[in-house]
């Protein structure tokens, strides 16, 4: 199916529904925009309504609201699509950040869009993008794969799955099972790769970590306050792994060249091992194609 914008924004005469982005943690985190469509509309779906409450409450929102949770999702759909079909204009909201990432929303986006009907989006946070555009990992690319399984088991192998994914992996997970989690990332990718663990985002204990999964699990080992809130996990893909062996090799090629002007194939290779931590096989093989290409 063609999926084509039916209405204008902000002028959607008739049934439509806001997908509407709230804070996720500091409350002034919400836009003039989504604001507006919160107070027009005739309803708002929240996942939370008690949570919800709190922030219409201090911008004076005086907005009817119903529960729209995973519980209900199936029931409520057909009750919130029958709305929007009579001309009703709905905003969906979830707990926190953009509805729907990790969070209830889809049956009904899915509902409306198969309708012809609007689906008009009101961005804002979203802790993913929060965390990675703060963590100083790679964001060219990445792979979100919401929340882990509970189960160590489960957790490893979706790790194994992704094991060569060249971009940032970013995971959702929730304070108590933070140190199983890095504990089953060692296990499957080693102890090398980095990880930002990005803590209570927009909120007064913000923290951002960076480390291997080693030396976080000591940091919250030692200080176990660390592990409590909402976390976002960010690992380095295969990608700036291998990057980084990349650049290892390449100053240790730079070592090998200047030790085999002085020294026999095997010694400057042995030599060139220690200086750089490199392994000998592969430096040894670098320095049979250089004896090859030049006249070391
Ligand atoms: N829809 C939300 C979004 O746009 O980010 C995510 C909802 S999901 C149910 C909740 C998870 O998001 C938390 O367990 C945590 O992993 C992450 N999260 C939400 N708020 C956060 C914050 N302030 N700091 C760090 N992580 C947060």
């Amino acid at each position: 199916m063609i999926i084509k914008d039916v209405v204008p924004k902000e002028l959607a005469a008739g049934g439509a529904l806001y997908v509407v982005a709230t804070p996720i943690g500091n409350l002034r985190d919400i836009s003039p925009r989504a604001l507006d469509v919160l107070r027009s509309v005739d309803l708002i779906a929240a996942e939370d309504t008690r949570q919800t409450a709190r922030l219409l409450q201090e911008y004076g929102v005086r907005t009817p609201m119903s529960a729209y949770h995973e519980h209900n999702e199936t029931s409520e759909t057909e009750r919130l699509v029958a709305l929007i079909i009579q001309g009703a204009k709905l905003a969906l909201v979830s707990d926190a950040g953009t509805p729907l990432v990790s969070d209830p929303g889809f049956k009904l986006v899915r509902a409306i869009r198969d309708l012809g009907l609007p689906v008009i989006p009101i961005p804002g946070a979203c802790a993913l993008v929060c965390a990675l555009s703060a963590s100083g990992m790679a964001s060219d690319r990445f792979l979100f794969l919401g929340f882990p399984p509970r189960h160590s088991e489960a957790r490893q192998a979706l790790f194994q799955a992704v094991s060569s994914e060249p971009g940032t992996l970013i995971l959702y997970e929730a304070g108590p099972r933070i140190q199983d989690t890095l504990m089953d990332l060692n296990v499957i990718f080693g102890s090398e790769r980095n990880v930002v663990l990005a803590r209570e985002l927009t909120k007064l204990y913000e923290t951002f970590l960076e480390g291997t999964p080693t030396l976080l699990l000591k940091v919250l080992e030692q200080d176990p306050m660390q592990k409590k809130g909402e976390h976002v996990m960010l690992i380095a893909g295969a990608r700036q792994q291998l990057t980084q062996h990349a650049q290892e090799l390449e100053e240790a090629k730079e070592i090998l060249k200047i030790l085999l002007d002085e020294l026999p194939l095997k010694q400057a290779t042995k030599l060139a091992a220690r200086i750089s931590g490199c392994s000998r096989n592969e430096l040894y093989k670098t320095a049979l194609s250089l004896l090859e290409r030049s006249s070391y």
